[in-house]
């Protein structure tokens, strides 16, 4: 895999990667990957393969390669497949991929090419399902205090932070570039890490769970905005209430004055909202971000309203204000003087309260990791790299990360996306460069590999790897891996 160099002392010298480690006899390298043994550079990690299972958790098939028709897929999959999870790294990067394996599927050769790759572009996306204020937009998002990324724009029921990318592990002092791999990495193998946001939030971000903010774990994802929610439960409102506010940070609902209500002849009932009215039942800015009701920084959701207009307004109207996942709730009466007067809630308006509730999803935090593999790295593929780019965009050669799934961003490269909770556990690793190590591997026809240049007198058979004592087999299971 590597061209270990005996240095003196008994040290070998790694050249897996730029930082050349000298390595005693029984130690290991900087990055934790390859050690010493009796004078014989190893990868200390297994080499995983990855056998599809016949059903979910059911029995695996045998250690071989072919079986099965074929689906008309121009990339065909084996029922072994061999990850990049293990397999090392070549450096520099003209030297062939540590594993070009061949397997034969229904009469076609295929080839698969598998590296551990350096990733010195690269990040992680997060996507953290919660209403709650986390900060505001483009603020310094900080792990043990250095800044590692920054929080971007949101999106629908989530949060969005942009962490990593080479600006923070190349760009700042030598600690950020540390700590930021670090977090990447963890946050990559799908565990806990604290983040901290200039100006806001706190939060504990896992893949795969919810979100911790300000010491609090998150449980709902809102069902929608408060437009939509008057949308989505106008008609079962209709002729149990006079008034509702949904109260949101972004836009807040009121049933009178929306479309659905018009639709439903609900009467105006002379409410006055804060904020600035977008169109009829919709508004925006009614209060401040913060963790409160629907995103807001308030927790008496009377805050948002102005005096009833006395010409449509009657002592007696009743009012639900609830916030967009359930969680605030509360219903009123308009005494002699239009005021709002808090009251017990009626059974079925709190049924309507549940079903919202019950429409959320749970709350999750959602990494992908996102690599860009569109430079050096193609060079251990073909001795001519823009053609590996060119089949991936024509779709001849397919993309995995882990035997993930991953998704290539249109446009130069190969820049791609995966969802971390897909591959296997402890698939990501580090360089102290410092950069990511991430699995990614290449599956095309061998015709199609020889056109574009590919290191045939590399290509070795499937079944030669059966003898590897470091190889692992692991269940190929569709959906959560880890
Ligand atoms: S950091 Fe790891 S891969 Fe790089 S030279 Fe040292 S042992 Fe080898």
């Amino acid at each position: 895999m590597t061209d270990a160099t005996v240095a003196g002392g008994d040290k070998i010298r790694c050249d897996a990667c730029p930082v050349m480690c000298y390595i005693k006899p029984g130690a290991a390298g900087a990055c934790d990957r390859y050690a010493n043994h009796n004078g014989e550079l190893v990868r200390v990690d297994p080499h995983i393969v990855l056998e599809q299972t016949v059903s979910h958790g059911g029995r695996l098939v045998p250690f071989q390669a072919g079986g099965g028709d074929w689906d008309g897929k121009i990339v065909l999959e084996p029922n072994v497949f061999v990850t990049a999870i293990g397999a090392g790294t070549t450096y520099p990067d003209y030297k062939p991929a540590p594993f070009i394996v061949s397997s034969e599927i229904d009469g076609v050769d295929m080839v698969t090419v598998v590296t551990e790759g350096i990733f010195s572009y690269c990040g992680v996306k997060v996507k953290i399902d919660t209403d709650r204020y986390l900060g505001p937009e483009t603020a310094t998002v900080r792990a043990q205090g250095e800044a590692i990324g920054h929080l971007t724009t949101s999106e629908y029921g989530s949060q969005m932070l942009s962490l990593g990318g080479v600006h923070h592990l190349t760009g700042g002092s030598k600690k950020e570039g540390r700590v930021t791999c670090d977090a990447l990495m963890d946050l990559s193998n799908c565990k806990p890490v604290e983040l901290t946001i200039d100006g806001g939030a706190t939060v504990v971000v896992q893949a795969g769970y919810p979100p911790i903010v300000n010491g609090v774990a998150e449980e709902r994802m809102r069902v929608g905005c408060g437009s939509a929610t008057i949308g989505m439960f106008a008609k079962q409102w209709h002729g149990k209430v006079d008034e509702v506010v949904v109260v949101d940070d972004h836009i807040t609902g009121v049933l009178s004055e929306h479309q659905a209500g018009k639709l439903l002849d609900i009467p105006d009932t002379g409410i006055k909202m804060k904020g600035r009215r977008s169109t009829p039942g919709r508004y925006f800015q009614v209060a401040d971000p913060g963790t409160g009701w629907g995103g807001t920084n308030i927790s008496d959701p009377l805050s948002v309203l102005g005096p009833f207009n006395p010409k449509e307004a009657r002592p007696g109207l009743t009012m639900l204000m609830v916030s967009t996942t359930g969680e605030h709730a509360a219903y009123y009466e308009l005494d002699e003087a239009l005021r709002p007067i808090e009251k017990q809630m009626p059974p079925d308006l709190r049924f309507s309260v549940e079903r919202i509730q019950e429409n959320c999803e749970p709350a999750l935090c959602t990494v992908l990791f996102m690599g860009g593999a569109g430079g050096s790295l193609r060079a251990g593929v073909t001795d001519n790299p823009v053609r590996l780019t060119r089949s991936v965009k024509d779709a001849l050669t397919r993309v995995t990360s882990g035997g993930a799934p991953v998704y290539v961003w249109p446009g130069g490269g190969i820049t791609f996306m995966v969802d971390v909770t897909q591959m296997p556990a402890g698939a990501f690793g580090y360089v102290p460069t410092p950069a990511l190590v991430a699995p990614i591997e290449f599956t095309l026809r061998l015709s199609d590999y020889a056109a574009l240049g590919g290191h045939m007198d590399h290509v070795r058979p499937l079944a030669s790897l059966r003898d590897n004592t470091e190889l692992r087999p692991m269940p190929y299971i569709p959906g959560r891996r880890t």
